[in-house]
C-alpha cells in the first residue's frame, strides 16, 4: 500500500503545539514514556503467549534497547514486544488524547496563559499521551512496528504538526521501534544531549529501574550491550530500601500521571494464599472518575508476571483511584477476567486491600489532616459511593467522610467531631440534602435548627442525595434529614385544635399538589414549608432523575404551617369567616408556592404565582 497522509482531529493538532511549547521544565521524561510503552508491550506478548498456544511469536529474549546515533541524531527504543496492526497505530498512535481531547485542551490553554508550565505538564500524563512527549525533544518521529504473528510491518511518521503518514512495511522485525530525530541539543534550554550514553543511563537509573525487562543499550566502542536497570519489582524489594522518589516513579508508570502520589501503601500476605500489593492513592482526582468508562487502577501479576491491567475484581467501584499492583503467588498465569472475578483467594485479597485502604485514609487524617483534606476534596466524591456499594464498611466509609456543616464555612466535618460537638439534649445528627451550601442554609428547614443552636449537615453533592436513605446512624446516633418526616415537630403545638377546619380545607384546595398539610414547630420566621416522608425521593434527586431524562411522577410532600406566623393565623380567621372565599383559596395557593420557592424548587404554574402575587400587592398599596 501507497504511502497514506491522515490528519490529526483538529483538537489534537493545537494540542500538540501547545503541549511541545508549554513544557521546558522536564523533557527527559520523553525516555521515560517510551521505555514505559515497550515494556507493557513485552508484558502483553508474554500474556497473549499464554493464552494463545498458536501465536507465532518469538519471545526468547524479550528485552528493550536504546539506540543512539550521535552522527544523525537520533534516538530510538526499540522492543520486541507485541506491536501493532495498522489499525492499532491509527487509532492508538494516530488519536492524541483518547478521551476528554477538547477538555484537556481547554485546560491546559488555560494554564498556558497562566504561564504554567507545570501546571500544563502535570495534564499531559493523565490523558494517556505519553507517546507524544517525545515530540518535545524531536523534530519527527518514525515508529515502526508489526504486530506479533503478523506477516508484515507498519511504518508511521509525523512531524507533529497536524499530519502524520502510515504506510505498510514489508520486513519490520516484531515489535516496536521508535526513532526521534533529536533537536539540537542547547544546554540554556534544558535540551540535553540525548545521544550521550552517560545522559541515557541517568534517565533510565532515575525512572525506570524497576522496568522488569532488560533495557540495554550499546555503549560507543563497545562490543556487547549493557543492561542500564536493576529488573527488580519494587513490591518484591524490603520497605527499607526502597526510596520515595522510586516509589514516584513506579506510581508513574502504573497510573501514567505524572505528579507525586498521595500516599504509598504496602501489603503482604505469607502462607496458604502469598501475595504482595503495592498500592497508591492519587494526590489528583483522574479525569476519568466519573466517566462512564473509566478504568480502575490495580494491575494483577502472578509471581512477577504481568497478567492483566485495570482489575476490577480486586478494588471496588467506589476505590477505582487506588493505582498499583497486587501480585498473588498462587494463580495459573492463564487466568481470564471471568476466574478472576470468581477466585476465592482474589476475593479475599480484594476484602484486605479494601479494609487497608480505608484504614490507611483514617490514618493519614489524624496524622496528616491537610493530606487528608487533598485526598478528600478529590475523592470524596467517589468514596461516598460505597457507602451503597459496601455495606460491610459502612462505618469504617463513614468514620472517613467529612462533610460541609453549619459550623464552619469553609471546613467540612467528620461525623465523630460532630458528635463531639453535639450539645446535651441533641440525640441525632441532623443533615439536610440540597443543591448547594446557600439554598440549604437559606431553606425554611433550616429556622427551628437554628433557633436551637443544631448544627446541620450541609450535604450538596448529588451522590449524597442517594446514600443518606441507606445510613441511618453513625455510631449509634440516628442521622436524620431535617426536610422530612417529623424531624422537630414532636413538641405539641399549642391550640392545634384551632386549626383543624384550616388543615382540612387547605388540604383539598392544595389536593393536586400535597399529600397533607399539617402543623409544625420547625419554623420560626416562615409560614410554610414542604416536607418529605423519611422514604420519599428528594426533589433535588426528582430533578437528577428528570435532567437525566428519567420520566418521573411528581412526588407530592407534605405542606407544613408555622401557627404562630401571622400570616398563617390571618389565613385561618378568613377561612372561618368566609369559608367559600375565592381569595383564601388563592392565598393558601400563594403560601403552598412561596414554600416551594423558598427551598429552591420550581413552581409548576410560575404565571399562576405572579399573577397572584401582583394581585395582591396592587390591594396593598
Ligand atoms: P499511554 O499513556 O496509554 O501509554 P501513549 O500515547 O503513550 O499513551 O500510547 C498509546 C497506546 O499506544 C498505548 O496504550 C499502547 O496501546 C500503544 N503503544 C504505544 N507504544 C507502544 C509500543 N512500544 N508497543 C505496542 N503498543 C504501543
Amino acid at each position: 500500500m501507497a504511502v497514506e497522509t491522515i490528519e490529526f482531529q483538529a483538537e489534537a493538532k493545537q494540542l500538540l503545539q501547545l503541549m511541545i511549547h508549554s513544557i521546558y521544565s522536564n523533557r527527559d521524561v520523553f525516555l521515560r514514556e517510551l521505555v514505559s510503552n515497550a515494556s507493557d508491550a513485552l508484558d502483553k506478548l508474554r500474556l497473549e503467549t499464554y493464552r494463545d498456544k498458536d501465536l507465532q511469536a518469538d519471545v526468547t529474549d524479550l528485552h528493550v534497547e536504546i539506540e543512539a546515533d550521535p552522527e544523525h541524531r537520533t534516538l530510538t527504543v526499540r522492543d520486541n514486544g507485541i506491536g501493532m496492526s495498522r489499525d492499532e497505530v491509527v487509532s492508538l498512535i494516530g488519536t492524541i488524547a483518547k478521551s476528554g481531547t477538547a477538555e484537556l485542551l481547554s485546560t491546559l490553554r488555560a494554564a498556558a496563559d497562566a504561564q504554567e508550565s507545570g501546571a500544563a505538564a502535570e495534564l499531559i500524563g493523565k490523558f494517556g499521551i505519553g507517546f507524544y512527549s517525545s515530540f518535545m525533544v524531536g523534530d519527527s518521529v518514525t515508529l515502526v512496528t508489526r504486530r506479533a504473528g503478523a506477516g508484515s510491518g507498519v511504518r508511521w511518521e509525523s512531524a507533529g504538526e497536524g499530519t502524520y503518514t502510515i504506510e505498510d512495511v514489508a520486513d519490520a522485525p516484531q515489535g516496536t521501534a521508535v526513532t526521534v530525530a533529536l533537536k539540537p541539543a542547547d544546554a540554556d534550554d534544558a535540551m540535553p544531549d540525548y545521544t550521550d550514553p552517560s545522559t541515557i543511563r541517568r534517565i533510565v537509573e532515575r525512572y525506570s529501574d524497576f522496568i522488569t525487562w532488560p533495557i540495554r543499550t550499546t555503549p560507543p566502542g563497545a562490543e556487547e550491550p549493557v543492561t542500564l536497570n536493576r529488573m527488580k519489582a519494587l513490591w518484591a524489594r524490603p520497605r527499607s530500601e526502597v526510596t520515595d522518589e522510586e516509589y514516584a516513579e513506579f506510581y508513574r508508570h502504573v497510573s501514567h500521571d505524572w505528579r507525586e502520589p498521595l500516599e504509598t501503601i504496602r501489603l503482604q500476605a505469607e502462607g496458604a494464599f502469598e501475595y504482595q500489593a503495592l498500592l497508591f492513592l492519587p494526590s489528583h482526582a483522574p479525569m476519568d472518575l466519573f466517566l462512564r468508562e473509566r478504568r480502575r487502577g490495580v494491575q494483577l501479576y502472578v509471581r512477577r508476571v504481568f497478567i492483566m491491567d485495570d482489575c476490577e475484581a480486586l478494588v471496588p467501584e467506589y476505590l477505582r483511584f487506588v493505582k498499583g499492583v497486587v501480585d498473588a503467588a498462587d494463580l495459573s498465569l492463564n487466568v481470564s477476567r471471568e476466574i478472576v472475578a470468581q477466585d476465592r483467594q482474589i476475593q479475599l485479597i480484594r476484602k484486605r486491600l479494601v479494609r487497608k485502604v480505608l484504614s490507611t485514609i483514617k490514618d493519614m487524617r489524624s496524622a496528616n489532616p491537610e493530606r487528608y483534606a487533598t485526598f478528600w476534596a478529590e475523592m470524596g466524591r467517589a468514596v461516598k459511593e460505597g457507602l451503597l456499594e459496601d455495606p460491610d464498611n459502612r462505618d469504617q466509609i463513614l468514620e472517613i467522610c467529612s462533610f460541609p456543616s453549619t459550623h464552619d464555612d469553609a471546613e467540612p466535618t467528620t461525623l465523630a467531631a460532630y458528635k463531639e460537638r453535639m450539645p446535651e439534649g441533641q440525640e441525632q445528627i441532623y443533615y439536610m440534602t440540597g443543591e448547594s451550601r446557600t439554598a440549604i442554609e437559606n431553606s425554611p428547614h433550616m429556622e427551628a435548627l437554628r433557633a436551637k443552636g443544631h448544627e446541620v449537615l450541609l450535604l450538596t453533592d448529588p451522590i449524597d442525595e442517594v446514600w443518606v436513605d441507606s445510613v441511618p446512624e453513625f455510631d449509634g446516633t440516628p442521622m436524620t434529614s431535617i426536610a422530612k418526616g417529623q424531624a422537630v415537630t414532636e413538641e405539641e403545638v399549642a391550640d392545634a385544635g384551632r386549626f383543624t377546619g384550616l388543615l382540612s380545607w387547605m388540604g383539598e384546595v392544595l389536593a393536586d399538589e400535597v399529600r397533607e398539610v399539617r402543623l409544625t414547630s420547625r419554623l420560626t420566621t416562615s409560614p410554610a414549608c414542604l416536607v418529605g416522608d423519611s422514604g420519599d425521593m428528594t426533589p433535588t434527586l426528582e430533578k437528577m432523575y428528570r435532567a437525566m431524562g428519567q420520566e418521573m411522577p411528581r412526588i407530592k410532600r407534605i405542606l407544613e404551617l408555622n401557627p404562630e406566623h401571622p400570616l398563617v393565623v390571618a389565613l385561618r380567621t378568613a377561612h372561618e369567616q368566609r369559608p367559600d372565599d375565592d381569595a383564601a383559596a388563592d392565598t393558601a395557593r400563594l403560601l403552598h408556592d412561596m414554600a416551594l420557592l423558598a427551598e429552591g424548587g420550581d413552581l409548576t404554574d410560575p404565571a399562576r404565582f405572579v399573577g397572584l402575587l401582583a394581585d395582591r400587592l396592587q390591594h396593598s398599596l
